[in-house]
């Protein structure tokens, strides 16, 4: 605990990454705001506060961990309220590196309820202990203070004759996501610019619903076909609660999936295997695809901006976004939260929790960037080049083509995307650098793999 109670917290946007820095928050304050722009519903659904929402939505073994690290049981919750569970690569068709991962390599869990479903039955949870209150339709426009110390907010509730408002903070989190204006209220303050990581591939995304009577053949509970350089096409299938399908396809710069459903389902045929297209053809969309573009690896240096001021943090995607196509957003939030619980039992300088929790997204932020780099079209300040990435992506590439049919590169790497060991750990774990120099790559059969 902080010497000191923390106050009046007041948290910028009702998220998954909002919740539970309000929960962690919410041990430390007298009282916790929470301002959220939307009007959340009384049951799980889509909200135009998140455009992502209508998405399929993994949450990897490192945030079902985290979560329940947090919230004894969340993770359980969850499943209990439809949330399928599946274990990777063991109930999955995962091609990757050019061919379908053996089903018998060891395997992690990971959880794929919907978005609306996730962040449902994470709200109630949060909002049944004491000591937070939800301001909704309340959109924030901007900070008071000075660059020094952060003092609260500006506030408008949503309507056309709302006038703006103060809310008075004793600290301020950011966790308004992706489309955070905090630059600009920064500026306004007189904070200036903001350095920024960015990388970006230009993926675009498309995703539909559907039903289907049968489940795709050889007992596979879905699909993922990973994006590669040699092979920039990309496709999740998976269930959702409530007898659904998720199906989200991605393509790389100037090729992205059609957002009506034929042309959705023809795309499927570019992928490099026809299971999921032949699967796809035989189940019944619901609904149009929705389409989305913005998958910007995105990493705000707020631990440097904010060094010298109190009254302010940032958590979340609105500190540090991914290219969705690796999964990680959420659990990253959730360990964002963890690192922030345990960095407020340590010190209270708001300076220090600030780099706690960027340094609890590094390990995401080395895999997508390290992924998205030798990407066609790859931009960005942040983008990996030089002879010793080279080496390290020729090395990685020769990992990656082992994980297929060695169980040991397959453990380790998995391990990495699921953000449950640093990404040195390719180097580092027993026998995985001497399989990916040594070895040769172990062919695994062309057919859709069995258990
Ligand atoms: C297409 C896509 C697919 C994804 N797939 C995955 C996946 O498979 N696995 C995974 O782990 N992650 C995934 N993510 C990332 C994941 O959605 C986010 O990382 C996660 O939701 C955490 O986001 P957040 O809470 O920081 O922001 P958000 O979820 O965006 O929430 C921000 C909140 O702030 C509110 N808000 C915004 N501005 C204001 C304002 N001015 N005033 C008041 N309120 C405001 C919004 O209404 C919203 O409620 C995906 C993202 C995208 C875009």
């Amino acid at each position: 605990m902080p010497a000191q109670s923390l106050g009046h917290v007041v948290v910028l946007g009702g998220g998954v990454a909002g919740l539970l820095a309000a929960h962690v928050l919410a041990r430390h304050a007298e009282r916790v705001t929470v301002v959220e722009r939307d009007h959340p519903g009384a049951g799980p659904a889509p909200r135009p506060g998140v455009p992502q929402s209508r998405h399929t939505h993994v949450l990897l073994t490192s945030g079902i961990d985290a979560l329940d690290a947090l919230l004894p049981g969340l993770p359980d919750e969850v499943r209990a309220a439809g949330g399928p569970r599946l274990d990777i690569p063991g109930d999955v068709g995962v091609w990757q590196g050019g061919q379908w991962v053996n089903r018998r390599n060891p395997s992690r869990p990971v959880l794929t309820a919907s978005r609306p479903l996730f962040e449902h039955v994470l709200r109630e949870r949060v909002l049944s202990g004491p000591g937070i209150e939800v301001l909704a339709s309340t959109e924030v426009v901007g900070l008071t203070g000075d660059p020094g110390a952060v003092t609260g907010v500006v506030l408008r509730e949503r309507g056309e004759q709302a006038r703006p408002t103060g809310l008075a903070a004793d600290l301020v989190v950011d966790a308004t996501g992706r489309s955070s204006r905090l630059p600009r209220w920064w500026a306004e303050l007189g904070g200036g610019a903001v350095e920024e990581d960015l990388l970006e591939t230009g993926r675009a995304y498309a995703t539909c619903v559907f039903e289907s009577d049968d489940a795709p053949p050889q007992d596979i509970g879905g699909f993922y076909l990973v994006p590669e350089a040699g092979q920039p096409l990309g496709a999740i299938v998976l269930p959702a609660e409530g007898d659904r399908w998720m199906v989200t396809l991605s393509g790389p710069r100037g090729q992205a999936p059609p957002a009506d459903v034929a042309g959705f389902v023809d795309f499927a045929r570019l992928l490099p295997h026809d299971a999921p297209h032949k699967w796809l053809s035989t189940a019944r969309a619901v609904g149009r695809p929705s389409g989305y573009r913005h998958t910007a690896n995105r990493r705000r240096r707020w631990d440097r901006a904010l060094r010298r001021t109190t009254g302010l943090l940032v958590v979340g995607d609105a500190l540090s976004a991914f290219n969705p196509v690796y999964g990680q957003g959420l659990s990253v939030s959730a360990l964002n939260a963890v690192a922030l619980r345990d960095a407020l039992d340590r010190s209270g300088e708001v300076s220090r929790w600030q780099r706690a929790v960027l340094r609890s997204g590094a390990g995401a932020w080395v895999v997508a960037t390290g992924a998205d780099s030798p990407m066609p079209g790859a931009e960005g300040g942040a983008l990996r080049s030089g002879p010793v990435e080279g080496v390290l992506n020729r090395y990685l590439a020769r990992v990656r083509d082992r994980v297929p049919g060695d169980p040991v590169v397959c453990a380790a790497f998995r391990d990495v995307l699921f953000l449950l060991a640093p990404p040195t750990s390719l180097l580092t774990t027993p026998g995985v650098l001497r399989r990916a120099l040594l070895s040769p790559v172990v062919p695994t059969p062309p057919d859709l793999p069995t258990r």
